[in-house]
């Protein structure tokens, strides 16, 4: 089924026409978009539909992916692209003298989530459907989504981000699906009359948990598969409770905002509410689902897989338990047996701030029926393990320690899968992190990398190079990305490469007219656009960027006829807002760029761009124009890493250390085609080991290091009297945590190396040539795949099957 040009437009006057009672000429984009918006939801519905049954007739094994962040940016383009109809809605619009790129304007972007975990779950929802897998998505409908990041004199300002303010096109309430969801009271188990015990509950609250629908379309598959999100409502039997308007609102405030930082105490208690509310709401709307089936709930997890997406699901495990005792009348032990086959957990991070833990007082006062789960989850852990190994370990793994429970413990002890997000973090894992559970459950432990919806990042995001991959490669890769390699063949094709460099540098010309809108500031195209773009953290290592950055500043001062390439140094970065020191590192790189963009000596050789408000809209423009991607986080602190693979995609040469999915990237493009620098793993490892670091020493002994850190608090960059003075506090009073003094002349080489390698322009285009044709190996598809087959043991639906290698 594929609709003409003239069929487009005819549904689109009419549709207008129906909604507004006007015409084309008079619409505004607004109006045109939403039009837009029914169009194409009518254009999928019965696919939507269809999939649902074929999977309910097929009974297959579904999975549900549960995260308590999602990230999916805009989906106008997105759901044209996986349709097949975006030429023919590009052309039809055009007739109807719009652009659909006005329209795109429009349309909110998406971001219930703060960064790479949440872009990873919308990667695999686009990946999942597209490979024909049957998959959900369950999570939270926040009605603020991550707040909107401005500049205020260089300060990190934030504002709401009220995306739903005129609506989201592509929701669908679905209020028969609804379920209550209970907090707070007190419970005790009574004997029944037939000696089960059950829970009573007292002085309880009963929230309305209200389904959200998304459609999640495959590629060009007819699938469309579910993000379904919750809302809280207060119920209508229970509206006598609530008698203040206050107390109204701190109910109906559960799903207001997302939390934009896991690691303050601030909103704690509601943060573990939204867990249980997403948690409970999900598991519950799975069992109504699976009892349609009529199966033997022993038979659950031939049926139902949930994958727990980092810790803040946990709460699945002792939700599913309460359900199949308390509901279903389950024992314990055959409940608990279900529970572990159906569940599946991914680690996301080693920093101990993300490990999440919650006072006991805490959970039994908010949960009380979870929290009496877990403790017995945990009793019952410790009498099996027991005399099976060593105490001291039993006491380490322990689900409840020192008054906190241990949402990581309990979700590798209650499940059957637990996988790291690359190679070096799963041997970490393995290794060190977790390597106490380790040794109780290694078949438990597997890697799968990460990956990136490359139609998204590739053809949706830098159009211009996906032609030039049509002509040169012909349009296979568009569907399966590992054909990317057929480009290695045209590594010297002088043709080819100029092609790529023309795409290049129109992306970059195209960004370069955004900054000057956004900010002012003109760049040249013809410099090196060299970019870091994720979350604001001590750990991924701006400021080392910008102590690079500095130097550069200082050579050209010095000798400002030196000879070299221009850089345009491109950031974009939210802090968490209570994250102080994250913020000021914002302001002294705004407060540099105000510096060394004004300087007259400086005469546009080196510029710094700090471009607001980093989200998954403003990546899809920046990482097509982008030569260099800085990838320079502290050695196993980046669990995996996903901007690395977007950059690539693109064509931009990497400077990285070896860390996360980095490693794996040098792996596949060698170590010709990559900058690495810095200390390894091991010997950042060895380093806590001998624990002789001292970043003062190397400051002494470094001029460079001392004029940079010195015009932070002298005034030389002005401006930052607190910030400069916090900045050098944490590289010198307290020991530069995350060594960035010690990698710093070893990142001053590699940049240097970089220069040369562009200097070089034949060598540098064939080196974005085999990263782009190297990037097929990180495509979230191939990822997916490897959870369905290892871990969740789903399989695609058959008639949609498509080759795999
Ligand atoms: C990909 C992406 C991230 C993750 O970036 P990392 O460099 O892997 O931390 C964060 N935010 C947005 C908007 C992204 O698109």
């Amino acid at each position: 089924m594929t609709m003409t040009v003239n069929e487009f437009k005819e549904e689109m006057k009419q549709r207008l026409k129906e909604k507004y009672a006007m015409d084309f000429k008079d619409a505004s984009p607004q109006e045109v978009f939403h039009v837009l918006g029914s169009v194409v939801k009518a254009y999928y519905s019965d696919a939507w539909s269809d999939t649902w049954k074929d999977y309910l007739r097929a009974e297959q094994k579904q999975v549900y992916y549960f995260s308590i962040e999602f990230l999916p940016g805009k989906m106008l383009k997105s759901n044209l692209l996986n349709l097949g109809i975006l030429e023919v809605v590009k052309e039809g619009l055009a007739e109807l003298d719009f652009d659909l790129e006005d329209l795109v304007d429009v349309e909110k972007d998406m971001a219930l989530g703060n960064g790479g975990l949440g872009r990873l779950a919308s990667c695999f929802m686009d990946s999942i459907a597209s490979c024909g897998l049957p998959g959900n998505g369950n999570g939270i409908r926040y009605d603020y989504g991550l707040f909107k990041q401005r500049f205020v004199d260089g300060y990190q300002v934030e504002l709401p981000d009220e995306w739903l303010r005129n609506g989201n096109t592509w929701e669908v309430r679905k209020e028969s699906k609804a379920v209550d969801v209970r907090f707070g009271g007190q419970v005790w188990m009574k004997e029944m009359a037939d000696g089960k015990l059950k829970p009573v509950y007292e002085n309880d609250r009963i929230l309305r948990a209200v389904p959200y629908d998304t459609a999640i379309l495959g590629y060009q598959n007819h699938i469309v598969n579910t993000l379904r999100l919750w809302s809280v409502e207060i119920p209508a039997s229970q509206e006598d409770q609530y008698r203040s308007i206050d107390d109204r609102r701190q109910f109906e405030d559960l799903t207001a905002v997302l939390y934009p930082d896991d690691s303050n105490e601030h909103g704690r208690r509601v943060r573990l509410a939204q867990e249980y509310f997403f948690v409970s709401a999900g598991v519950q709307s799975i069992m109504r689902y699976f009892k349609k089936l009529n199966k033997p709930l022993t038979l659950l997890n031939e049926y139902v897989a949930i994958h727990i997406n980092d810790t803040h699901p946990a709460l699945c495990i002792p939700e599913m338990m309460r359900i199949l005792m308390d509901d279903y009348e389950l024992s314990w032990e055959v409940a608990v047996s279900i529970t572990t086959k159906v569940m599946s957990y991914t680690n996301h991070t080693i920093m101990a701030e993300a490990l999440e833990k919650w006072p006991v007082e805490l959970m039994k006062d908010a949960l009380p029926r979870m929290y009496q789960i877990i403790e017995e989850l945990d009793r019952r852990f410790v009498a099996t393990y027991s005399g099976v190994w060593d105490a001291d370990l039993i006491q380490r793994t322990r689900i409840i320690q020192n008054g906190q429970v241990h949402m990581a413990h309990m979700a590798i002890i209650y499940s059957h899968s637990t996988n790291g997000v690359a190679k070096l973090h799963s041997d970490l894992l393995k290794e060190v992190v977790l390597h106490d559970f380790y040794v109780l459950f290694p078949e438990r432990f597997n890697n799968k990398t990460n990956g990136i919806a490359q139609r998204r990042w590739s053809q949706l995001a830098n159009p211009e190079m996906a032609e030039v991959l049509d002509e040169t490669i012909g349009k296979s890769w568009r569907q399966d990305s590992d054909d990317l390699k057929l480009l290695k063949n045209y590594v010297e094709d002088e043709a080819v490469l100029t092609k790529l460099a023309v795409a290049k540098q129109h992306n970059k010309q195209k960004l370069a007219s955004y900054i000057k809108e956004h900010t002012g500031i003109e760049v040249s195209p013809e410099a090196i656009f060299d970019v870091q773009i994720k979350r604001l953290h001590a750990y991924k290592r701006q400021l080392l960027n910008l102590l690079h950055i500095m130097k550069c500043y200082f050579d050209l001062k010095d000798n400002p006829q030196k000879e070299g390439n221009q850089r345009v140094f491109i950031f974009g970065a939210k802090a968490a807002p209570s994250y102080t020191y994250a913020k000021a590192i914002i302001k002294v790189i705004n407060e540099c760029a105000n510096l060394i963009n004004h300087d007259p000596d400086i005469n546009g050789r080196i510029k710094i761009v700090f471009l607001e408000n980093y989200n998954v809209t403003l990546a899809e423009q920046i990482i097509p124009a982008a030569d260099v991607s800085e990838q320079i986080s502290l050695a196993s602190k980046e669990a995996s890493g996903t901007s690395n693979m977007k950059l690539m995609l693109n064509g931009a040469v990497t400077i990285a250390t070896l860390d996360g999915a980095n490693v794996e990237i040098r792996d596949v493009v060698g170590d010709d085609n990559i900058v690495i620098f810095g200390m390894t793993e091991a010997e950042v490892y060895a380093c806590y080991e001998s624990n002789d670091y001292s970043a003062m020493k190397i400051y002494e002994e470094s001029p460079i290091l001392q004029r940079i850190l010195n015009a932070f608090v002298d005034g030389t960059v002005p401006n930052i009297q607190y910030e400069g003075q916090a900045v050098v506090d944490s590289l010198l009073k307290y020991n530069d945590e995350y060594f960035l003094l010690r990698d710093f002349a070893s990142y001053v080489a590699a940049q240097e190396q970089i220069d040369r390698l562009y200097s070089d322009k034949k060598r540098w285009q064939q080196m974005s040539l085999l990263n782009i044709a190297n990037a097929g190996r990180f495509s979230s598809d191939d990822t997916v795949m490897r959870y369905a087959e290892d871990i969740w043991q789903i399989e695609p639906v058959e008639k949609y099957t498509k080759k795999r290698t």
